[in-house]
């Protein structure tokens, strides 16, 4: 799987932004290459440990792929883990659904680059996916 660079920047931008909160978007793309971050809204009761997508914003992204006709969907969600590493918890598995890529970013901590890793489900586990960068 190949993603753009400006991914990875977006995410980090928005990862910063929102800490002490988990930040949350979705990504855009085709099956072989991840081409932009949407950010949406973090509507969990507990902003600082979860993370819950506003669903407006959700349907906002899946109406923009449709209506581009592009041939580019919704095809995973990213967050940010402010306090720790790139690791998905208990609950992202629990949410976790088939088909969907997801990245993760974190921890945020000064300027020190963010890690990012991604992760897809498969036979109940989130299982580690590698990607390159593309410019
Ligand atoms: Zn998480």
């Amino acid at each position: 799987m190949k993603v753009r660079r400006g991914v990875l920047t977006a995410i980090e931008v928005h990862a910063r932004r929102d800490a002490p909160h988990e930040c949350c978007g979705l990504l855009l793309g085709t099956a072989a290459e991840i081409l932009e971050a949407v950010p949406t809204r973090n509507i969990a009761a507990e902003p600082s440990r979860r993370y819950e997508i506003a669903p407006e914003d959700h349907f906002a992204a899946l109406r923009r792929c449709r209506n581009d006709g592009e041939g580019v969907a919704v095809v995973g969600g990213y967050h940010s883990h402010p306090r720790s590493a790139p690791v998905p918890s208990a609950t992202d598995l629990e949410q976790a659904f088939l088909e969907f890529v997801y990245m993760i970013a974190g921890p945020v901590d000064g300027s020190a680059p963010l890690e990012f890793r991604a992760y897809r489900l498969r036979e109940g586990v989130l299982a580690p996916v590698t990607f390159s960068i593309s410019d």
